[in-house]
């Protein structure tokens, strides 16, 4: 089982895409090392995420408690503070480290709302890897700003020897919006055609199955059904600041528990786990974000090892690439069929004041008070 730890909704970034920034939780209300030490061991991959982990004060103590419980352990980080991370690395150099990086300067920065966000992300990436990193990469959100510049964030990635992530717009409770659409859906999806080709021409078995990834990311922008049906609950669940428990990060209405009240045991035994179960067994939303889309791709025979779907295109289109022929794509996505959607203007928050937007979550008591948006639309 997958597992991400939304360890704090601070943020030092001013995403147009993600309003977690506007919403912070306060640090004595976060999650605590108690509470996540009950936490069993033989995670998959735990995710520390946020928010931004790095404004954690205890997030060295926190990845010491995390990581003798997974196989892998990851910090999803803006990249900002990148210094905060470099004994954690001088300590564990094969935790996994993603920072977001939307394209070029100029289109980072203006996304992000990041002034000098870009050189301080390479500058940090680089240094993090001078000192020992072993799995470090970019983690970009396609969009229509930045679709275009794919495959140039994936060249410079492979440049500096990391990996890349990609997921693209969505709407969930984690990220406090509900209208995060294409304005161009067939443009966008277009572009990740050019990625998907790149990352099979490579020798890397890992990029080919991220290129099976990248093409479930077509779908989803298409607003297409899900390549394979979605496992949130048992294959992967979230745990937000407050210690709540979630089958996933998008639907209110998934909750397993709460870690601080309860054991680990108790939330996932507990009949509030089974009625969330069969939601999610019939969940029509179609996200295809990297845990979702991950942990679905996963045989259930062995983690480690693909289910027969994704292992059969990849062969026969590592085949097709490795003879010098262009991947069909025609046949796999039916682009004659691209969902409508309202058209809301992305705001950029670069060079904005922005204080008055920012809201302290403190003092509320239930998840409904936590999260106000109520339905969230991934079609
Ligand atoms: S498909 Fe449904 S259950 Fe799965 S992550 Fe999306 S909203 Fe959650």
């Amino acid at each position: 089982m997958d597992l991400t730890v939304i360890s704090t909704f601070r943020c030092n970034s001013r995403c147009q895409m993600c309003y977690i920034w506007k919403n912070p939780t306060v640090p004595k209300e976060e999650v605590s090392i108690e509470t996540l030490s009950k936490l069993p061991g033989g995670f998959d991959n735990l995710n520390i995420s946020g928010g931004e982990p790095t404004l954690r004060q205890d997030l060295g103590e926190l990845v010491e408690t995390l990581y003798p419980k997974a196989m892998i352990t990851e910090i999803s980080s803006n990249g900002l503070r990148p210094k905060r991370l470099l004994p954690i690395i001088k300590k564990f150099p094969d935790i996994k480290v993603r920072f977001s990086l939307e394209g070029d300067e100029l289109t980072n920065n203006r996304i992000r709302g990041e002034k000098n966000g870009y050189q301080t992300k390479l500058d940090g990436i680089r240094m993090l890897r001078e000192a020992g990193g072993t799995d470090l990469g970019f983690a970009m959100v396609i969009q229509d700003e930045n679709a275009d510049q794919l495959v140039q964030v994936y060249e410079q990635a492979q440049k500096e020897g990391i990996e890349l992530a990609t997921s693209t717009l969505h709407n969930a409770w984690q990220f406090y919006k509900n209208d995060n659409y294409f304005y161009e859906r067939g443009k966008v999806a277009r572009e990740v055609e050019g990625l998907i080709t790149s990352m099979l021409k490579t020798s890397k078995v890992k990029n080919w199955f991220r290129a099976y990834l990248n093409l479930g990311l077509i779908e989803k922008i298409l607003g297409h059904d899900r390549l394979i049906p979605c496992t949130a609950g048992s294959d992967f669940a979230f745990i937000d600041p407050w210690s709540d428990v979630w089958a996933c990060n998008v639907r209110t209405d998934l909750p397993l528990g709460n870690l601080a009240k309860q054991s680990w045991e108790e939330i996932t035994s507990s009949e509030q786990a089974k009625q969330t179960l069969n939601k999610v067994a019939s969940c029509s939303q179609n996200c295809w974000m990297v845990t979702t889309a991950r942990t679905a791709m996963r045989s259930n025979l062995s983690p480690k090892l693909p289910k027969m779907e994704p292992m059969l295109w990849v062969l026969l289109n590592k085949i097709r690439v490795t003879f010098g022929k262009d991947l069909d794509f025609e046949k796999y996505i039916d682009y004659k069929d691209i969902r409508q959607s309202p058209q809301v203007i992305r705001t950029p928050f670069l060079g904005e004041r922005v204080k008055d937007q920012i809201v302290l979550q403190e003092k509320l008591e239930t998840p409904a008070e936590h999260y106000p948006l109520q339905s969230f639309d991934n079609r």
